[in-house]
């Protein structure tokens, strides 16, 4: 099983490279072009098939009228359930109340503890979130799609220590969205919070980053805010591609809903949403259609031992 990095990027679809209205058609992005097989991620993104790189669009509106929300769309990342059906909507971007259950006993973390149930968990969350986000969630008993989840399988919700320890990664890479909050962390480039996603995957099966500054940037219709995003990102993939072994490492990368590819519109898109594995055992998502394959991959991957993948010539 090799070191899975799972980085979720929020709100991004592969949509017409038009550049008046498409960011990842206007800009330059050779990090992500890498990571695409040599190409834009844009609706002419070529299927890549290989046993060490996929590319693949995924069905994001999982048959249900309406605009994709995150809510739903990450349930159905997360557990593999098509949750818009099971809600009979899109819903965000908390998690929709008749899927709660399933993120509380299906999710992929799930799976992942109950195939590795010793100490310490097989999989991390890589996030790490500022007291008052503790503070409002416990009060409202309202929590993401992603911290809930993690909460009900035992998989540890990080804070501040652990940023200041190195052993998270801000919401925005850098920390500097702390700066505000007036808390003793010190930002860090893109390069460092790449080393440091990599260190947390090498001591875990699965390794999630949640990263929304990209749906963000899509809802405010700006250009500016866009390119800033992408060339974070750029800056990010461009080092964390460098920390990859391809003998130990794989990394995945996909989205919930399409969003910035579109800013001529503040609205979520029905674009399908890209997905790409690099690395070992890439080849594992090479048959993803839609949001509700990719958790099902994931634990499919993590339960194999070595000598099984050795054997089957798949
Ligand atoms: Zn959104």
């Amino acid at each position: 099983m090799p070191h899975l990095l799972f980085v979720f990027l929020d709100g991004v679809g592969l949509g017409p490279a038009d550049p008046d209205r498409n960011p990842l058609a206007r800009f330059d992005l050779p990090a992500l072009a890498r990571l695409g097989g040599g190409h834009a991620w844009t609706d002419r993104l070529p299927v890549r098939a290989e046993p060490s790189h996929v590319v693949r669009p995924l069905d994001a509106t999982l048959g249900v009228e309406g605009l994709p929300q995150s809510g739903t769309g990450q349930a159905t990342l997360f557990t593999g359930i098509n949750c818009a059906r099971v809600a009979g909507r899109h819903f965000g971007p908390f998690p929709h109340s008749r899927t709660r259950p399933l993120l509380d006993a299906q999710s992929l973390f799930h799976h992942l503890r109950a195939a590795a149930p010793e100490e310490p968990h097989p999989a991390a969350f890589a996030n790490a979130y500022p007291p008052r986000f503790f503070t409002y969630a416990r009060q409202r008993n309202r929590w993401t799609v992603t911290t809930r989840c993690c909460r009900a399988a035992g998989v540890r919700l990080r804070g501040i220590e652990d940023l200041q320890r190195g052993e998270a990664l801000a919401a925005d890479l850098t920390g500097h969205g702390w700066a505000p909050l007036d808390l003793p962390v010190h930002p860090i480039d893109e390069a460092e919070a790449a080393r440091r996603l990599h260190r947390l995957g090498r001591s875990h099966t699965v390794t999630l980053f949640e990263y929304f500054l990209t749906d963000k940037a899509g809802h405010s219709q700006s250009f500016e805010r866009a390119e800033a995003v992408l060339r974070s990102l750029e800056r990010f993939f461009t080092h964390l591609i460098a920390c990859l072994d391809p003998a130990e490492d794989l990394l995945l990368i996909t989205s919930d809903h399409g969003n910035l590819e579109d800013l001529s519109t503040r609205s979520h898109t029905r674009h399908p949403v890209p997905l790409i594995a690099l690395g070992h055992g890439a080849a594992a998502f090479a048959e993803a259609a839609d949001l509700t394959d990719v958790a099902p991959a994931i634990v499919r991957l993590a339960g194999r031992n070595p000598d099984a993948t050795a054997a089957d010539p798949s």
